[in-house]
């Protein structure tokens, strides 16, 4: 299952203060992000260059990314700069289930595509022997009858 963008604008509305634009020509910002010291031009695409002015966004999310705007439809977001965000962007995948062991360390993160991200081999064949084999469709029902198998198993789970 192919990790899939919901595009509620979660992982960028606090990005704001590590992106920094240092120069504007256009539709084309030349920018660094702090997080990575990458230097990225990011140019305006499609709808970004339409809705680019349109600054409302900011008084709800004050840090947000300069390059976040309102979607089309409500609770959605948009990347002005799609096609050329940074590589920590276009590599994020956000998790649904962070697991913390029984010390409240985390050991793991479920993708929204229902992959593991952990390097404890515990927890990977717990998940693999119990929870990958889960049958339902619906993430709602397939992430809490997750959570009981590991919270049965004693680990720690935020959703
Ligand atoms: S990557 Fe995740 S947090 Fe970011 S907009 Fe998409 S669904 Fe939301
Ligand atoms: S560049 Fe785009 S994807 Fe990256 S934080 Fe900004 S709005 Fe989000």
């Amino acid at each position: 299952m192919p990790f899939r963008c919901y595009r509620c604008g979660r992982c960028c509305t606090a990005i704001g203060p590590y992106i920094t634009i240092h120069a504007r020509e256009k539709d084309t910002f030349f920018c660094t992000s702090s997080m990575t010291g990458e230097r990225f031009f990011g140019c305006l695409t499609g709808s970004g260059k339409e809705v680019f002015d349109d600054t409302s966004i900011f008084s709800a999310f004050p840090d947000a990314c300069p390059f976040l705007r309102a979607g089309d439809t409500e609770n959605t977001y948009i990347c002005v700069i799609y096609d050329t965000m940074p590589s920590h962007c276009k590599n994020f995948a956000c998790y649904v289930i962070l697991i913390k062991d029984s010390r409240g360390l985390v050991v793991g993160k479920v993708r929204n595509n229902r992959l593991l991200s952990t390097d404890d081999e515990d927890l990977r064949s717990l998940y693999n022997a119990d929870i990958l084999p889960i049958q339902s469709k619906n993430e709602v029902i397939w992430q809490k009858e997750a959570k009981k198998i590991l919270v049965g198993s004693g680990y720690k789970v935020t959703m």
